[in-house]
């Protein structure tokens, strides 16, 4: 018998392939776009003037300001160039934070959007924005920020470097994880999950081997942007609230947070989520998919620890306090006494399943 549910899909014109950023001043022109505002962070202002200057005249120049968080004074500085320069639309190249900065500008002023993703966050195939103002994050979801096209480049994605390739793929892997066991899930959204992971889990171990790998990057970004549409398209829980609290609150990296706490928050739920396990077990090969996933992300030489992202351990018990602050839905309960005992695990680094841990039989596992 299946299990009832409601399915509702984003609208979406999602252009995915090599090259593809070619198809850059055609998408500008079937907006009816007449000069656009280039985004980018400070560091990929390069990608921002080689796609400034393939739109040529239709290119009102160039905001390299964009930053982690979307911090509201940058996006009102962005909004002041776009008056100025009388822009009608914006172009937004790079990772989350860009993408984050272009959404923001479409909540505030409706102009219509194209991202060039050039991480695997997914954020541009999800109707979520976190702003930050004067030091507060907070999120929304709101049918105004998906953007109106979003190009999938492989190539833009080859120079993106090995670390943040691997936790950004677990992030990634992360949306879809949740996703499998969400409150809102169907069976839609399960498929596309069980995909994207199956497809980063064999992407990220050849893009460690050989960065410029174009057959592991395009498994990469297609899983991306199936794990972003989960995210978009389902209610999230555990994992992506202690994220965010443990973000906001110590100010540790987006990425590498989500990829430290996965393995813990799946060895916390999964025992609740039968059908998530199934799946999980199916595309790791591994009975136990929770310590599966920590020893690929230790395998991949991504970060384990919250220790070695600068989390103090006497704030453990602060962080479970922030984490059961305002309810949410989650498959198993939430109990304080589980996610401290969750926490000093993922702070020290330890494996995420303690009675595997310590039986002999699994420890090749
Ligand atoms: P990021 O966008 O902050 O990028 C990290 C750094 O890598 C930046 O300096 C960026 O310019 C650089 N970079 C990106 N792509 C590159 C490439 N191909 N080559 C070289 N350098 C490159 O990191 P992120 O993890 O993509 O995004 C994190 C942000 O996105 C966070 O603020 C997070 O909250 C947000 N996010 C939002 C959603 C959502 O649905 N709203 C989803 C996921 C992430």
């Amino acid at each position: 018998m299946r299990q009832p549910f409601t399915y509702e899909a984003l609208p979406a014109r999602v252009i995915f392939g090599e090259g593809t950023l070619g198809a850059l001043p055609y998408e500008v022109e079937r907006l009816d776009l007449k000069r656009v505002l280039v985004l980018s962070t400070r560091e990929q202002a390069s990608h921002g003037h080689r796609v400034a200057d393939l739109l040529g005249a239709r290119a009102a120049g160039i905001f390299a300001g964009a930053r982690m968080h979307t911090p509201s004074d940058v996006t009102d500085a962005a909004i002041a160039e776009i008056q100025q320069r009388d822009a009608d639309g914006v172009v937004a190249i790079g990772g989350g934070s860009t993408t984050g900065l272009a959404k923001a500008i479409a909540l505030r002023t409706d102009l219509p959007q194209i991202v060039i993703p050039t991480t695997y966050a997914g954020s541009e195939v999800t109707p979520i924005l976190g702003e930050t103002r004067n030091g507060q994050k907070s999120t929304q979801r709101s049918l105004k920020v998906p953007p109106e096209v979003v190009i999938y480049d492989v190539d833009l994605t080859l120079g993106l470097p090995v670390a943040l390739s691997v936790t950004s793929g677990l992030n990634a892997i992360a949306h879809a994880a949740e996703a499998l066991y969400s409150q809102t899930r169907n069976p839609v959204i399960a498929l596309m999950a069980e995909d994207g992971i199956r497809a980063l889990l064999a992407a990220l171990p050849g893009i460690v081997a050989d960065p410029a790998d174009k057959s592991s990057r395009s498994d990469a970004l297609y899983g991306a942007w199936l794990c972003g549409t989960c995210l978009g398209a389902v209610g999230m829980a555990l994992h992506h609230k202690l994220c965010h609290t443990l973000g906001g609150t110590f100010d540790l990296p987006h990425a590498e947070t989500h990829s430290v706490i996965l393995p813990h928050a799946l060895a916390y739920n999964l025992t609740a989520a039968p059908s998530a396990r199934d799946c999980l077990a199916r595309v790791t090969g591994s009975d136990d998919p929770a310590m599966a996933l920590h020893r690929f992300a230790r395998s991949l030489g991504a970060p384990t620890s919250l220790r070695e992202l600068g989390m103090p351990e006497d704030s453990i018990e602060h962080a479970a306090d922030l984490a059961l602050q305002s309810p949410y839905w989650n498959p198993r309960p939430i109990e304080r006494g589980g996610i401290v005992e969750l926490l000093a695990r993922a702070w020290a680094g330890a494996a995420p399943n303690p009675d595997r841990e310590a039986n002999p039989a699994y420890q090749n596992q």
